[in-house]
């Protein structure tokens, strides 16, 4: 036994009385003879209420009937069905907003719809067009707003598909279609819920647009959404705009300045710090006592070679009879800085140490870095320079 679908003629009944026709999973599975509950179908999600007092987990459609499964099982013969009617206008006030959104897109710029989803916090609409710009956008925006405005009626009619007419898009059904109008704007087929009047859709907000695959996707929200949406908007750039101690409309101006002076400042830091690392590196060099050969010198141990610590031996080598070693051991690698009074060549011990043992590095006689395969070759580095 086929289930009569009450939302096809009545879009705004809330509370349904039916009877039981069948049932299965031990009952948690029911299908009745008439339902208000809506399916899944054409991009609008599933509702959501009580069915003799047991929650609805989901409604599935299976073509003839419609299968509605419930959080416990239901015996009874006869049951009272109560939707979620805030989330269902809510799927109407949306739906109804797609409907008239792709007649638009249709009728000023003939770019038609492929397809449409109804997200929890915004819908969007698949255009067959490569690009929209955002005069395009702002140009739907005020026209569907003004057919909000206008109020609009929105009616169902029953029409047979060989002798239907004036479709924005041809079905493919055949027999009895059911056929949404947009006083003077639009006929599709469709099985869905709507509302009826383009009054009832509130605010139509486009948030944007998007290239995707060959086509565009554009992003809008209707109604009660469309004031949250605004509302939740509103409170996120109040707050920046408190924490930047501006207004709202200079925000985008104090943000850019913010980023020019952040990059200006981080190159100052970057300035500062190798400044500081070379200082390092020269009291480093005072404070170093000379071996019995004259020469000093330093060795330290680093998480990571970075350019302030190349500056460092950089600068401690660039004194008199030195020789500064960094060895880094997150990354393993070492770094070896030689003056040239020292008459060691930093590049060619390097690299003979460590291609010996697979690694791979080397520089030149006053300055050379590699990676450690292993901690014994930095050992075999630093007793070739000498160090104790
Ligand atoms: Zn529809």
């Amino acid at each position: 036994m086929h289930t009569d679908r009450l939302y096809y003629s009545d879009g705004y009944l809330t509370d349904f009385a039916a009877a039981v026709v069948d049932s299965a999973n031990g009952g948690c599975t029911v299908y009745l003879d008439r339902t208000a509950f809506y399916p899944a179908s054409g991009g609008q999600p599933r509702d959501a209420g009580i069915l003799g007092e047991r929650e609805i987990v989901d409604l599935i459609d299976e073509g003839d009937r419609i299968a509605h499964v419930l959080a416990a099982p239901l015996q009874s013969a006869v049951a009272e069905g109560r939707i979620d009617w805030s989330r269902r206008y809510d799927h109407m006030q949306q739906h109804t907003g797609q409907h008239l959104l792709s007649a638009v897109w249709s009728e000023l710029f003939d770019l038609q719809t492929l397809s449409f989803h109804m997200g929890v916090e915004v819908s969007t609409i698949e255009l067959a067009a490569r690009e929209v710009t955002q005069a395009q956008l702002d140009a739907v925006e005020e026209r569907v707003n003004r057919i909000v405005r206008e109020a609009r009626n929105v009616s169902i009619s029953l029409e047979d598909a060989a002798g239907v007419k004036g479709l924005r898009k041809p079905s493919q059904r055949e027999g009895a279609l059911r056929i949404v109008t947009i006083e003077g704007l639009d006929r599709s087929a469709c099985g869905g819920t709507h509302v009826h009047s383009t009054a009832e859709l509130g605010p139509i907000q486009i948030r944007g647009s998007e290239k995707i695959r060959a086509n565009v996707r554009v992003e809008f929200v209707c109604g009660i959404r469309a004031l949250r949406r605004a509302k939740r908007d509103y409170r996120v750039v109040a707050e920046l705009a408190r924490h930047a101690a501006t207004s709202i409309d200079k925000l985008p101006e104090h943000a850019s300045s913010v980023r020019e002076r952040l990059v200006a400042a981080e190159k100052d830091r970057q300035r500062l710090a190798l400044e500081l690392a070379r200082r390092e590196g020269d009291m480093l060099y005072g404070r170093m006592a000379e071996g019995p050969d004259g020469i000093r010198r330093a060795r330290i141990e680093v998480a990571d070679l970075d350019d302030p610590g190349r500056a460092q031996a950089q600068a401690f080598a660039a004194r008199s009879k030195a020789v500064m070693v960094i060895v880094a051991t997150r990354q393993p690698a070492i770094l070896v800085a030689c003056s040239p009074d020292t008459g060691l060549d930093a590049g060619k011990i390097v690299k003979e140490k460590l291609t010996a043992r697979g690694g791979r590095g080397g520089g030149s006689a006053i300055f050379a870095q590699g990676s450690l395969p292993d901690a014994a070759v930095a050992e075999a580095i630093v007793r070739a320079l000498g160090f104790p």
